[in-house]
């Protein structure tokens, strides 16, 4: 290729950004990736959710002669992801096994003479001869490899479909690749290098961090308080997602927040199909609900505009987190991570690995991962930071938008406390929980310690300067920071190895003082739409905007997002465009968006 050649395909990259898609510039290294693709390179791109990684194959496509092969593992949201496109203008299809024959020949048939841009494609139709055939007749401008991390039996989303990509490589060599992923993992990496043949490609990773996404792990006091004054005060008529751990708890969680006044759904595996499916539906196309689910919600939940992600249990790993929490703020928009935490979560957890029947070894790396989980939450400085050197990515200065940085918090010398408190569980024969031996060190009689005689153990009464909740959050820390064992079938507390440094006073101990926010106090106000920051005077507009957006959806039975994200709506309110002209260079709106939706909002825009 000449270098006028490969300087007409870049504008014409750039012609579409803007043309199809209605976006300015590209998010680096977007405009790298096109570039290589476009010039023919295998390409390795590793960005984090929400980087932008769509458009790294789809303007490719667009630009070079043919038709696009998107390799997808997530059937359920290929519709999705070809109405989106549709919406665009971009010729797009889909096929896999939920389509049904007729369907997929058709699609067939269509690439064939030449007018799809872009079709989906689930990898298990690879392994058919058939297919192998049709694309041979196809003229094909790339292969893309998505959630590509799925080949690496490392990972935890091996599917074994994605082993005969490699056929790719061998039937197709002339035909660029584009492998993406948002897993960060260097064994991941490595492999998926190894297994997709590559070695030559170009490798682009940028950043993992997620600067939109505030992170705050807050004690538990009252969970579901705690969670209804945040949801108030920060994410009114907000979409967001409350984990729990249990089936049960989520369906207690979602009808108390139902009777609040808050649009809550339930989601977990042993729901009703249809339930879960309808539940899911909503959770897209209308706005504000509030799905409470188990983990079993998420893979793949493509819906750009969830302002929060809040835990009422903890996640067993930092890895959990980070991929729970960023489903969040895929758009950009500022959005919470928000988690509840407490001494129960700590002991379950802990007692849930110690009675599970995996091997040692296996436990071994489990409890390693937990213990990182639980350094996070206990963490005193910034938040960002720890997670970020975790994924091997250094943040050089703290964040400034997580609850460590916004609200430093306080520490105490604990070294005597903590003394006490392992002291007390050796002169009780370590067979005992948490409730017991904060009522000796408090000195309380009750019926247990009168039967066990604890009323005369050395450590009774001596702990009656810290409140039974100092006392709790003393034990949490201690069991979090590894000085004691739970016991897993009754959470009975015990000493480990490095609790005797303590027990000696050969080490001291600072322990974090727990604040518990019941009312928010991160970033300020209970204003209504603070995450998109809508001024006072605007909302009427914003809503009037909102509504024009959802009638449009809901007239074509596709989600509201789809037709503008809410940047574009904020981008409506901040410059107000009067005529088509205008409305044209608001971001995010296309071509084809512009003829179908301009006038539309543009009538909603005068009224105001
Ligand atoms: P990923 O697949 O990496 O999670 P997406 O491709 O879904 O991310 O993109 C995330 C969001 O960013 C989408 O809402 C998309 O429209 C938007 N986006 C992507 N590239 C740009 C860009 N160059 N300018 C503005 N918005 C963009
Ligand atoms: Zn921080």
């Amino acid at each position: 290729m000449s270098r006028k050649e490969k300087l007409y395909m870049m504008q014409s990259a750039y012609n579409v950004l803007s043309t199809v898609f209605g976006y300015g510039e590209f998010r680096p290294p977007q405009d790298q990736v096109i570039e290589s693709v476009l010039n023919g390179d295998d390409v390795f791109v590793l960005m984090p959710t929400g980087g932008g990684k769509s458009l790294c194959y789809q303007i490719p496509a667009l630009v070079r002669p043919g038709v696009g092969i998107v390799i997808s593992p997530l059937i359920a949201l290929m519709q999705d992801q070809v109405s989106a496109l549709t919406q665009a203008g971009v010729r797009a299809a889909c096929m896999n096994s939920a389509m049904g024959s007729d369907h997929n020949y058709q699609v067939e048939q269509q690439a064939l003479r030449g007018e799809l841009d872009v079709v989906y494609i689930a990898p298990e139709r690879l392994a058919l001869q058939r297919t192998l055939d049709w694309l041979g007749q196809c003229t094909l401008s790339l292969f893309a490899i998505d959630e590509a991390h799925c080949v690496s039996q490392w990972g935890h989303d091996f599917r074994s479909d994605y082993l005969q990509l490699s056929v790719l490589q061998q039937t197709f060599p002339q035909v660029p690749r584009i492998a993406l992923t948002a897993t960060a993992d260097a064994k991941t990496r490595e492999e998926i290098i190894q297994r997709l043949g590559l070695q030559q490609a170009k490798v682009f990773v940028s950043g993992f961090d997620r600067p939109n996404i505030q992170y705050r792990i807050t004690q538990k006091d009252n969970p579901k308080k705690q969670l209804l004054s945040f949801l108030e005060a920060e994410h009114s008529g907000h979409a967001g997602v409350v984990y729990c751990l249990s089936r049960k708890k989520v369906e207690a969680t979602a009808l108390w927040l139902s009777e609040q006044g808050i649009n809550a759904l339930p989601y977990h595996a042993g729901l009703d199909k249809s339930v879960r499916q309808s539940n899911q539906e909503r959770f897209l196309r209308e706005e504000g609900i509030v799905m409470v689910a188990t983990i079993a919600f998420g893979m793949g939940i493509d819906k750009p505009d969830v302002r929060f992600v809040a835990h009422l249990d903890l996640p067993k790993s930092i890895e959990a987190y980070y991929q729970e929490t960023g489903r969040a703020g895929r758009d950009g928009d500022p959005a919470t991570a928000w988690m509840a935490y407490g001494l129960e979560d700590v002991i379950k957890l802990k007692q849930m690995m110690a009675g599970s029947d995996a091997d040692e070894s296996f436990k071994r790396i489990e409890q390693q991962k937990l213990n990182g989980m639980l350094g996070l939450a206990e963490l005193t400085t910034c938040r960002r930071q720890t997670l970020m050197g975790y994924f091997g990515d250094t943040l050089s200065q703290p964040c400034g938008n997580c609850d460590n940085c916004l609200t430093p918090v306080k520490t105490w010398d604990g070294t005597d406390a903590a003394r006490k408190a392992l002291s007390c569980v050796f002169r009780t024969d370590q067979r005992f929980g948490v409730g017991h031996l904060v009522n000796v060190l408090r000195g309380k009689v009750t019926d247990k310690i009168t039967q066990f005689n604890h009323h005369t153990v050395s450590t009774f009464g001596i702990g009656k300067d810290l409140s039974d909740g100092q006392w709790k959050s003393v034990f949490r820390q201690l069991v979090a920071r590894g000085y004691l064992n739970v016991n897993f079938d009754y959470g009975q507390l015990s000493l480990s190895e490095t609790s005797r440094s303590i027990l000696r006073g050969e080490e001291s101990l600072m322990l974090r003082v727990d604040t518990m926010q019941t009312k928010s106090s991160m970033g300020g106000g209970s204003k209504k739409s603070k995450s998109v920051d809508i001024n006072e005077n605007d909302i009427p507009l914003w809503e009037a905007l909102r509504a024009c957006r959802t009638s449009l959806a809901s007239e074509q039975g596709i989600p509201p997002f789809m037709i503008f994200h809410d940047a574009t709506l904020k981008d409506m309110l901040d410059n107000k465009p009067s005529t088509l002209e205008g409305f044209g260079t608001i971001s995010g709106v296309g071509q084809k968006k512009l003829d179908k939706y301009g006038s539309d909002f543009l009538e909603v825009l005068k009224q105001y």
